[in-house]
């Protein structure tokens, strides 16, 4: 299996929710030369300084500050999701029903509800908790298979098959934890707290929970020679990790006349609207203090360096499937395996324009890579990324592309190995100024 193939399968495994995503994305930003800056602090940078940000530990932003100042250089930013479509836990999920124990849950995003029936389930995500007087958010992971929401038996069942499965989220999507006796969710999450080494005096030490539900089985690679990935979270975790890779391969080489700009927002898939989204302040703020703590600023530098600035949303592409080919555009069937795909919308669900698809593609066969194209059928309605919505934040001409997929928004996704690295390369190439 090629290096960063593997590479991406291990961070997406050490990134079974948003949290863990960025935490992960911070160590490898750090050993990078990346250091952290806090929102409350006074920034202050000069050319090449390498830094990021966290807001609400589940949105990234980094930047390598260019030769010439903000103003004069612009920004080329990449962008991409953290989040992923899931379950979450309710804030009293405690449920008993027939001699079982479960726990209730809440559907987050466009879930593909089936594709997490007869899955071993874990748990993870962030707790707050309260100690010496304080309150302290700390990140946690089960990381053993303990839930699981059966299917019910086909004889159970017996017009399945004409009727299809139909599932109530509120009842049929209820996992199962274990038997009546299992203790209640705040006493588990204390136990493994500890097991951690986190000090929780009792279980009133938990305050509140941000958990969630992710499939055990790791990430691999399948096909008759190994075509394909299977893996949880490619949308969007594989275009985070493309992006973290360029960023970091770019950042060992001088800085660019442009400042290097890379964010990952969380909650992309419930419409980005909320105080670390793209429809939120993070990015603009983000830009305004790389470019007034550059020296201590120039006059109208922010407008300045936006209006000389680019930005590359990537998110995962839907590839034509071979089972459902009438679902597509005749004429833009992308595939797995066979590059960047562009995509296109006239109405804004996807930024793109002819002069910002015009330099992407200039920039793939710079790179010696071939583009693919996706638009939606007209009588069928599009979905959306955060390129339109940071562009209408800041007002930076954006491209939206992505790797070509299938199975989006299952528990278990379907991409390219073969198109891993293209990606990579091609945003590499963006970062050093192509
Ligand atoms: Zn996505």
């Amino acid at each position: 299996m090629p290096d960063l193939v593997q590479d991406l399968l291990a961070f997406i495994d050490r990134s079974p929710t948003p949290y863990h995503a960025v935490a992960e994305a911070a160590l490898r930003l750090e050993a990078a030369g990346f250091t952290r800056l806090g929102e409350g602090e006074l920034w202050d940078h000069g050319p090449g300084a390498c830094r990021y940000v966290i807001r609400n530990d589940g949105s990234l932003a980094a930047f390598q500050v260019g030769s010439t100042s903000p103003a004069q250089g612009g920004f080329r930013i990449l962008g991409a999701h953290t989040d992923s479509p899931n379950l979450r836990l309710k804030p009293e999920p405690d449920v008993s029903a027939h001699g079982y124990r479960q726990l209730a849950v809440e559907t987050y995003g466009g879930v593909l509800l089936h594709t997490w029936l007869d899955r071993d389930l874990s748990l993870a995500g962030r707790v707050s908790v309260a100690q010496e007087g304080r309150v302290r958010t700390v990140l946690i992971d089960f990381a053993r298979a303990m839930l699981r929401i059966p299917n019910l038996a086909i004889h159970l069942e017996r017009e399945l098959g004409e009727k299809g499965l139909k599932l109530n989220p509120q009842k049929h999507a209820v996992p199962v934890l274990g038997l009546e006796d299992t203790p209640p969710i705040r006493e588990l999450l204390a136990t493994e707290l500890r097991a951690q080494g986190i000090s929780v005096s009792g279980l009133e030490s938990v305050l509140s929970f941000d958990l969630m539900l992710y499939d055990t089985q790791s990430s691999g690679v399948i096909g008759s020679r190994g075509e394909f990935i299977s893996a949880p979270r490619l949308d969007n975790l594989a275009s985070t990790h493309a992006i973290l890779t360029a960023l970091q391969r770019s950042c060992l080489g001088p800085a660019a006349a442009f400042t290097r700009v890379a964010v990952f927002y969380d909650h992309e898939e419930v419409g980005s609207r909320s105080a670390a989204g793209a429809a939120g302040t993070f990015l603009p703020d983000v830009l305004e203090r790389v470019v007034s703590g550059y020296k201590g600023g120039e006059p109208q530098g922010l407008v300045r360096a936006l209006a000389l600035s680019q930005m590359v949303s990537v998110d995962m592409a839907h590839a034509v499937h071979p089972n459902y080919s009438e679902k597509h555009e005749p004429g833009h069937h992308p595939v797995v395996g066979k590059g960047p795909v562009i995509k296109v919308n006239a109405n804004q669900a996807y930024a793109t324009d002819a002069e910002t698809a015009g330099h992407f593609e200039a920039l793939c066969r710079s790179a010696d890579v071939a583009t693919q194209h996706f638009v939606s059928r007209s009588d069928l309605a599009c979905g959306s990324t955060i390129g339109p919505i940071s562009a209408a934040r800041v007002g930076i001409r954006t491209v939206d592309v992505g790797n070509p997929m299938l199975s989006m928004h299952s528990c278990r996704e379907m991409a390219g190995t073969e198109d891993v690295e293209p990606m990579i390369d091609v945003l590499g190439a963006y970062l050093k100024g192509g």
